[in-house]
């Protein structure tokens, strides 16, 4: 009888030369914490797969899903494996056909490949024996060479048979851990958890870090950001959400500075504690989800006025998309519902009537000393929060800040009062 399995085809990391086999190594531990509660038995490499076996055979099918969403995956298969008895894997071929029969497919073809070659029939033959078996099986059925319906694969590899016919395409890009770390500015808006997920996907681990607009108004958009987290579980690549509340120095911004140049201001200190949290956290680059143009504080001009307060490179992976293809994004990867309930964060807070859309930098520093900005950066990352999921398995959280939060919690808790 032949046991259902997973078998996941990745291609881009077979790119990577020396690299190679810390890249699979990698795809293997993202994808053993993916499938933590699918009743795994074992996760493998396998001659440039990934093989994938359970100890409860039914879970096979919805782990296909997960799997196609982990970062390095190209495609994946539900694959019967059998032994390298041709009574088996003909049976199996029949199976998987039958599997795949809907929508009336009429033609198909029998694609054998050999990882090993110590197996008696050569691709050419096994091609003719499952064919065989097959138009027996399905008589209204023909094969066709050149673009049939159908194909079935049989794989022999190391003692084994695959078959299958199907496979789902996975997202692509490379395994989360193999790209380093970065600091992502997350709203609760739709842009910027699809440039978070972008860079997941590329193998980055990403810190988002959300600024909301406590405690001048409620804490609903800090609950959307962490709703979105789990909602890019899939990409296992976010082990930590920090949260600054922000409301205040807002505030202290609109007091003191002329009212345009004010969202100048406030990003331009979101920017600088964002470059902290990633001193902090030792990530390599800060990434936004801005699009040229798409809002006020989106004009090259402002770009430049924000950009100059830090050092490290921000990554602005939606530059150049329209806010169509964005939204298309979201909703493919289940954002867009929690990034359009509405939330007051900083975003809302203490907006200027006409923000500056082009705004020239001598003005720009005039009103950065009008408050003590270094004071009110350094007082922000005093008062941290964070809280921590088990998405990312190559998270490591800074030495400063181990301990684990599981709600969101300032970084120090309060130490507890002596014993009696
Ligand atoms: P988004 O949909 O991502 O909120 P947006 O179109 O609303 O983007 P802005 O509000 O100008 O545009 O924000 C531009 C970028 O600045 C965001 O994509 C995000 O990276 C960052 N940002 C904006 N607001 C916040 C916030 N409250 N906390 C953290 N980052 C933010
Ligand atoms: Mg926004």
């Amino acid at each position: 009888m032949a046991q259902r399995v997973c078998l996941v085809h990745y291609h881009e990391i077979g790119l990577k030369g020396n690299n190679r086999a810390s890249f699979e190594r990698q795809l293997v531990s993202n994808l053993k914490a993916a499938l933590a509660a699918f009743s795994v038995e074992e996760i493998k490499r396998l001659s440039g797969y990934i093989l994938v076996t359970f100890t409860d055979e039914s879970r096979a099918g919805d782990a296909v899903r997960r799997i196609c969403q982990v970062p390095g995956v190209a495609r994946v298969s539900l694959a019967f494996k059998c032994e390298r008895d041709p009574r088996a894997y003909c049976a199996a071929a029949v199976e998987a056909m039958h599997e795949a029969e809907s929508g009336g497919l009429t033609t198909f073809k029998v694609h054998a490949k050999r990882s090993n070659t110590d197996y008696e029939l050569d691709t050419i033959a096994i091609n003719r024996q499952v064919g065989e078996v097959l138009c027996e099986a399905f008589p209204e059925k023909r094969v066709q060479m050149h673009h049939p319906d159908l194909v079935i694969n049989v794989l022999v590899v190391q003692g084994s048979v695959f078959v299958f016919a199907r496979h789902d395409a996975g997202v692509g890009g490379l395994p989360v851990g193999t790209a380093g770390k970065v600091v992502t500015l997350m709203s609760s808006g739709i842009d910027s958890p699809v440039a978070a997920w972008q860079l997941m996907r590329r193998g980055a681990i990403c810190v988002p870090v959300h600024f909301s607009g406590r405690p001048q108004v409620a804490d609903t958009s800090e609950y959307l950001c962490q709703d979105l987290v789990h909602q890019l579980s899939g990409a296992g690549g976010i082990g930590r959400l920090y949260v600054v509340p922000f409301g205040e120095c807002q505030r202290q911004i609109a007091l003191a500075c002329p009212s345009s140049l004010r969202v100048i201001m406030y990003r331009r200190v979101m920017y600088a504690v964002a470059e902290r949290v990633a001193r902090i956290e030792k990530a390599g680059a800060i990434v936004t989800g801005e699009s040229l143009g798409q809002v006020a504080s989106q004009t090259l001009e402002n770009i430049i006025a924000t950009n100059e307060v830090v050092s490290l490179p921000i990554f602005r992976p939606l530059i150049g998309s329209d806010k169509q293809e964005i939204i298309e994004r979201a909703q493919a990867l289940g954002t867009f519902e929690i990034s359009t309930q509405t939330a007051p964060d900083c975003c809302t807070l203490f907006m200027p009537r006409r923000p500056e859309t082009h705004a020239k930098l001598d003005l720009v520093h005039e009103a950065w000393d009008l408050f003590d900005h270094d004071a009110m950066i350094d007082e922000l990352v005093d008062h941290l929060e964070y809280v921590d999921f088990d998405y990312c398995p190559g998270y490591r959280p800074p030495r400063s800040m181990r301990e684990r939060h599981d709600v969101l919690a300032p970084r120090f808790h309060k130490a507890r009062p002596a014993e009696a």
